[in-house]
């Protein structure tokens, strides 16, 4: 008699998990957690540049310069005395994520980043040869240094797109490793 060998019904772990973070949302998720380390009070904004290998080569976040106190500066958005705001101080985290690159450079790779770039972060992302932006939040589209990022980004030839989440949240819960089989990230 033929020995039928019957399919052993596939356990909860056996299989790949099929809700795991796919590269866009794992990096822009990077971005976002990375931003929790800004101090300013309105803003909090983070970048991620990935290379072509799907390697991560630079984050940073919206802060002050280094070496420049951060209780000392200020962190109002608007006031008289322009000087006694934080844009004259502050650096993007575009800025951060470029100039905290742990590569030789950052030509051909794709920045995620949470706000569409300024146009001051767009001069810096085509001059250090990024090819590709990826933003979640266009909230600032009607403004001039938008329109003047767009104008500089398209005419340079780098590719811009809005990143649209599958998922509106990702919790890490680091209690979770202490249950084996449970997720490491809820989401929603
Ligand atoms: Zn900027």
């Amino acid at each position: 008699m033929e020995d039928v060998q019957q399919p052993k019904p596939a356990s909860s772990t056996s299989r790949r998990r099929q809700d795991y973070l796919e590269w866009p949302e794992y990096f822009m998720a990077v971005a976002f957690l990375s931003a929790q380390r800004s101090k300013d009070p309105s803003s909090q904004v983070g970048a991620c540049i990935v290379n072509q290998e799907n390697k991560i080569v630079g984050i940073g976040y919206n802060g002050m310069p280094n070496g420049c106190d951060d209780d000392e500066l200020p962190w109002s958005r608007c006031d008289d005395n322009w000087l006694d705001t934080k844009y004259p101080y502050v650096c993007h985290a575009e800025l951060n994520a470029i100039m905290n690159k742990n590569s030789a450079d950052v030509k051909g790779c794709t920045m995620y980043v949470a706000l569409f770039p300024c146009n001051e972060c767009a001069k810096l992302i085509i001059q250090a040869g990024i090819k590709e932006v990826v933003f979640l939040s266009d909230k600032y589209h009607d403004t001039p240094g938008m329109a003047a990022s767009r104008r500089l980004l398209t005419m340079a030839g780098i590719e811009y797109r809005q990143f649209k989440p599958k998922r509106s949240k990702i919790v890490i819960d680091f209690n979770s490793i202490n249950h084996p089989g449970m997720l490491n990230s809820t989401t929603e």
